[in-house]
């Protein structure tokens, strides 16, 4: 990528991760169908990056996908690609589609131990092609936002995170709440990082920091995907909760309850819970509500579930209790090692 400045003016190097999704779509003349288009020539669509004194590399995946597609191999991928060029850049900025956007950064938060540089995820509503675009705004605000540096030359941001509509969020934190807004993620549980307005306001209280910052971050690829996830409702069957909780594939389940994790207090209910956990499946409690925690001890329907064994997931997101699962199954054989993980912040996630 050309820019008008030269070497020694370089105050921050960025890479630019381009998996797939809308922002890195053109409108094909031809076609008439949305394709994406060389995403080494972002600098024609975006001129405004060339303002910045920052050195910008892009590298797009291997296949660019639809973010429907994304896998727990691709965030093995990206997770191996960011140690690959952890020394040579101050940041990563990722672009993705916005529909598992919060999945795959909820996975990196966790595959990533001891972060010291951001790695901020993004995309679009609107193609980058398209006059009225999100996707200019949402990719300036990110590489700003992943090229800051404090007096020491330390990241404002040393975090995984979603930068969109303005906000930078946490991104273990995030959820898709809009198919059409272009502030389409909200995080519910744990106040906005950063927002940019005229200038962009970080809030540093919130902001995790590394313990070392001298030391390179740990890369944990290991990931065991035996979870599966059930959802309550009034109605469910008996059947439809065994196949879910006892089915023999899983290792851990998400019981998404109601409220402050309420779930049926019927004997049927509580008998195959039980039973799920006499087998050794985790059996992790997360509200369905947008916000606010599980809390097992405020409803005896609540209390009934902590008793057959089900564990609190406290404020976690959906997204984030999968990811959080995949990492510490991928990383432990035993239950035990599972269980205390579960109950404690590792990146954030939880409010503790
Ligand atoms: N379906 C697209 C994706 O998630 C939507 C988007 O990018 O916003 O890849």
């Amino acid at each position: 990528m050309k820019f008008n400045f030269d070497d020694s003016m370089v105050k921050s190097s960025i890479l630019l991760i381009y998996t797939g999704g809308t922002i890195g779509m053109k409108m094909d003349p031809v076609e008439q169908t949305l394709q994406p288009f060389d995403f080494s020539q972002i600098l024609e669509e975006v001129p405004e990056l060339g303002k910045f004194a920052y050195r910008i590399d892009s590298c797009t995946f291997e296949s660019v996908i639809d973010s429907a597609d994304i896998e727990p191999r691709s965030w093995q991928a990206l997770a191996s690609l960011i140690e690959e060029k952890y020394d040579s850049y101050d940041g990563f900025v990722v672009l993705h589609g916005t529909d598992t956007m919060a999945y795959s950064a909820s996975a990196l938060s966790f595959m990533i131990e001891g972060l010291t540089k951001p790695v901020i995820f993004t995309g679009s509503q609107l193609p980058i092609g398209v006059a009225r675009t999100d996707g200019k705004e949402n990719l300036i605000s990110s590489v700003e936002i992943a090229a800051s540096k404090d007096s020491d030359g330390h990241a404002l941001v040393p975090e995984v995170c979603i930068c969109f509509g303005n906000a930078l969020m946490r991104g273990n934190r995030t959820r898709k709440t809009s198919s059409e807004n272009f502030r389409a993620f909200k995080s519910a549980d744990c106040p906005l990082l950063a927002e940019a307005g005229i200038s962009i306001r970080y809030n540093s209280s919130v902001i995790r920091k590394p313990d070392d910052w001298d030391r390179k971050p740990v890369f944990h690829k290991e990931l065991d995907t035996r979870v599966s996830i059930l959802k309550l409702h009034p109605g469910i069957t008996p059947q439809v909760v065994r196949n879910i909780l006892c089915g023999p594939e899983t290792r851990a389940v998400i019981i998404e309850t109601y409220g402050a994790g309420n779930a049926p207090s019927k004997k049927w209910f509580l008998d195959i819970v039980k039973e799920a956990s006499g087998m050794g499946k985790i059996l992790l409690n997360i509200t369905q509500c947008i916000a606010g925690s599980v809390n097992m001890d405020l409803y005896a329907t609540g209390k009934k579930l902590e008793e057959a064994g089900v564990q609190s997931g406290y404020d976690c997101t959906t997204e984030g209790a999968l990811a959080k699962l995949f990492y510490l199954l991928g990383r432990y054989t035993g239950n035990r090692e599972v269980i205390e993980g579960i109950g404690e912040n590792l990146r954030g996630e939880i409010t503790k």
